[in-house]
């Protein structure tokens, strides 16, 4: 059962944030980052996703991130990002996401801002060119730009580099009634601060996390439970309030 005052607040808001991550990808298949001993998937976190590990060894890199696309792009949508997509009818709604795999857009969101990038897009890094490219398994590693020849990088963030977009988020952040945080550690930052920040501006918490986490402490209402069972509860809830 859901809490009437939750529900009472979802019936009145119109603005809502949801900042997502990993963990929302999680019953997609993809798997998250949090726990694994300082490996990603088998591969040293400072080696795979820092500009000094890319520029030692290229190959390596591309080679990890050729595997996560090629994991990445079996993976489906799953029930939470399909509601959050159909609940972008009911509300100004809008998505805040530390996921590059594009999963939030694959099921059909289209307010979507990516913090950390997006694993389909490559960026040049004598020209600084970007682009699209969904190749799969990449033929060419490490791939090389069409305009000038140049080594290409995943256009996702790394460890130590400045994030995409964060000016939009705070504005968002900023002027939300309700705020969903959805499968993330809070502990990487700046996206860490955004919950922190909606709630001082008055801002309805509510996480969604099998897990505790930071967010947690301040939260209004917490989902201890995957992401799809509390999405479903929580858009059933709605659809039947507004019968
Ligand atoms: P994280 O891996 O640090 O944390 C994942 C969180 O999800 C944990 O708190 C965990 O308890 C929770 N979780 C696990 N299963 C869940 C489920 N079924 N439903 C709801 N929650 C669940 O992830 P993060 O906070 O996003 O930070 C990790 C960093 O790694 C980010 O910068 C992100 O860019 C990157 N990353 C992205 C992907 C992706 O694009 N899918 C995957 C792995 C890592
Ligand atoms: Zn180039």
């Amino acid at each position: 059962m859901m809490s009437d005052s939750l529900l009472n607040a979802l019936l009145h808001a119109k603005k809502v944030v949801t900042l997502t991550g990993a963990g929302i990808s999680a019953e997609s298949g993809i798997p998250t980052f949090r726990g694994a001993g300082g490996l990603w998937e088998g591969y040293p976190v400072e080696k795979v996703a820092t500009v000094e590990g890319f520029e030692k060894d290229p190959q390596l890199v591309w080679r990890f991130y050729n595997e996560r696309r090629v994991n990445i792009a079996k993976a489906a949508p799953n029930d939470a990002h399909i509601i959050l997509a159909k609940m972008e009818k009911i509300y100004d709604l809008w998505i805040i996401t530390q996921n590059i795999d594009g999963l939030h857009q694959k099921a059909g969101s289209r307010n979507v801002v990516e913090l950390h990038g997006n694993i389909w897009r490559v960026r040049c890094t004598n020209c600084g060119r970007v682009e699209y490219n969904y190749e799969v398994p990449l033929r060419e590693i490490p791939p090389r730009c069409k305009r000038c020849g140049g080594l290409l990088r995943p256009d996702v963030v790394w460890f130590g580099e400045p994030v995409y977009d964060i000016n939009k988020a705070y504005q968002l952040t900023e002027k939300c009634e309700i705020m969903f945080v959805i499968g993330t550690s809070a502990q990487v930052y700046p996206a860490a601060y955004l919950p922190r920040a909606a709630w001082s501006h008055g801002a309805k918490i509510v996480e969604i996390n099998p897990q505790e986490t930071p967010v947690s402490s301040y939260a209004d209402f917490i989902f201890r439970e995957s992401a799809t069972s509390a999405m479903r509860k929580i858009y059933q809830a709605i659809q039947e309030a507004s019968q």
